[in-house]
């Protein structure tokens, strides 16, 4: 499919902004302009409230059993499209044409999550105190969502907050990613062809501030959702909370990797290497810091080299590819600030480190040594390809590294002992675990952080809790 341009949805309809405003949509692996997208103004976000609060008095009433269908529908739609949407989010994301359609099919499975939850979602019958009273918690949808999504992932970040979110009963304006808009506007297709009625949900693109700024506190608006930076989180939760507004937070991480003597250190290597690497590493669960004990550290960081140069690095569209270039060229910059700052002061590249080319956002995967915690890419989540080894000798020298950052989003292990693996699931501060294996994100398991990596779950059956209001009613027979 050729690229194409990227409309609002507002109200039902799809069409460009009140004032025609547009912005460019680049290709990553070019640096060409791919498209454009529409820009949306204060009055298309008026629009878009207005459809959105009516809409949500209409989605309210459909049953749960009907919206449920409504959804596997759009589940169906969005896997039977998966390749022509994988071909433009490559296209505008960069991503290898392999990872973009896993996402979209992966994103399908969400909304079949979402959809079986929409029938579950339960309140509950309390004993009460006196013969006739009955005490019921009822669970009612929060109202119109205001949801912001990032450009690493198009699809997986909208498709569970406006997943969850059309589950509960509640409608939706989505600010979706300015530089990666087609994909994440292919998804909200498939809603829409699948019957969501209009007004439920509605898509814009803008300048996030304004966007944000206008919407948070808009009386229409009940909840917001938001994936991105910590610092951009903590001002859209400051602002949130000024209005008393429901809030989830997915913010960044700089996930420790801890790689224990007893582990098998090879399958380590290759299974770290391959989630280092995804999307670039543009993730926020990407592993980031890998600790390895004293006794393993020289075997694994070998494996891992090995495992770094192997990535074959070019276009997502080539079927070969395995890494695509870096989605926008603020990331090319951020990588070499981050590797030069470490250089500087005394780290060693063991590889990559640079910039491929002068077309394109192509970067080297890079394995850094020799690292200390003045660096500041020992501080600052790195959102791309730089895996960085350092050695451990004690458990609580690990657990204190692995805690030491304001992050807690994902932590990784690797030992083959069941008394280590319980201790360090239970000593590291973060909202997600996994060990021997990668085992995070799949629709039905909480997915979220803790510490400045933000709160709330976007997984599992907690993940509809946060778009619904519990109300206690208790009633007696006169
Ligand atoms: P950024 O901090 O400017 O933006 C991050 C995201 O927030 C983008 O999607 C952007 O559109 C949005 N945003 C920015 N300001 C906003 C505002 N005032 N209101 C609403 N949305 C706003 O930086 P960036 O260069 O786009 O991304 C760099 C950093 O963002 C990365 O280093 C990473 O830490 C973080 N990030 C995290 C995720 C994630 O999955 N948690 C995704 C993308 C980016």
């Amino acid at each position: 499919m050729a690229y194409q341009d990227t409309s609002l949805l507002i109200d039902g309809a799809w069409g460009p902004s009140a004032a025609g405003r547009w912005l460019e949509v680049l290709n990553p692996a070019t640096g060409d302009v791919a498209g454009k997208v529409a820009h949306a103004g204060r009055d298309d976000l008026d629009r878009a409230l207005d459809a959105a609060a009516k809409g949500f008095e209409v989605w309210r009433r459909v049953n749960a059993f009907e919206r449920s269908k409504v959804m596997r529908k759009a589940a169906n739609l969005l896997r039977e499209r998966a390749d022509l949407i994988a071909a433009l989010m490559t296209t505008e994301q960069g991503k290898p044409v392999a990872e973009a359609k896993g996402e979209a099919l992966a994103g399908a499975d969400v909304i079949d999550w979402f959809a079986e939850e929409a029938r579950r979602a339960y309140g509950r019958v309390i004993p009460a105190r006196a013969e006739g009273v009955y005490q019921l918690v009822v669970k009612e949808p929060v109202g119109v969502v205001a949801a912001f999504t990032p450009w690493n992932f198009p699809i997986n970040q909208a498709v569970r907050k406006t997943s969850a979110a059309l589950a509960a009963g509640c409608s939706v304006i989505l600010k979706g990613p300015e530089e990666t808009p087609a994909s994440c506007a292919e998804l909200i297709r498939c809603f829409v062809d699948a019957g969501v009625p209009a007004g439920v949900v509605n898509l814009v693109y803008g300048v996030p501030s304004e966007i944000s700024e206008y919407l948070i506190p808009h009386p229409t608006i009940k909840k917001i959702s938001f994936t991105g930076s910590t610092a951009v989180g903590k001002q859209l939760a400051a602002l949130a909370g000024l209005h008393m507004k429901r809030v989830t937070m997915e913010l960044g991480g700089h996930a420790p990797a801890m790689i224990f003597e007893d582990a098998d250190v090879e399958a380590a290597a290759r299974i770290l290497g391959a989630a280092k690497f995804r999307n670039a590493g543009q993730v926020c669960v990407s592993p980031t810091r890998f600790l390895v004990q004293e006794s393993v550290y020289e075997k694994f960081v070998e494996t891992f080299v090995g495992v770094a140069k192997k990535v074959k690095v070019g276009e997502g569209t080539d079927p070969s590819t395995t890494m695509g270039p870096l989605a926008n060229a603020r990331r090319i910059t951020a990588m070499e600030a981050l590797v030069g700052d470490a250089v500087q002061k005394g780290a060693e590249l063991q590889t990559g480190g640079k910039r491929i080319g002068n077309k394109g956002n192509f970067f080297e995967p890079t394995v850094l040594t020799n690292l200390s915690r003045e660096m500041r890419v020992m501080n600052e989540e790195p959102f791309g390809p730089l895996a960085l080894m350092v050695p451990f000798r004690s458990f609580d020298e690990v657990v204190t590294e692995a805690n030491r950052l304001p992050y807690g989003l994902a932590a990784y292990s690797f030992t083959r002992s069941a008394k280590t693996a319980n201790a360090i699931a239970n000593a590291v501060e973060s909202g997600m675990h996994t060990i021997n294996h990668l085992g995070l994100a799949l629709p039905e398991v909480p997915f979220g952080g803790i510490k400045d990596s933000g709160y709330g779950s976007e997984g599992g059956s907690e993940a509809i809790e946060a778009y619904l209001n519990t109300k206690f009613v208790t009633q007696a027979g006169l």
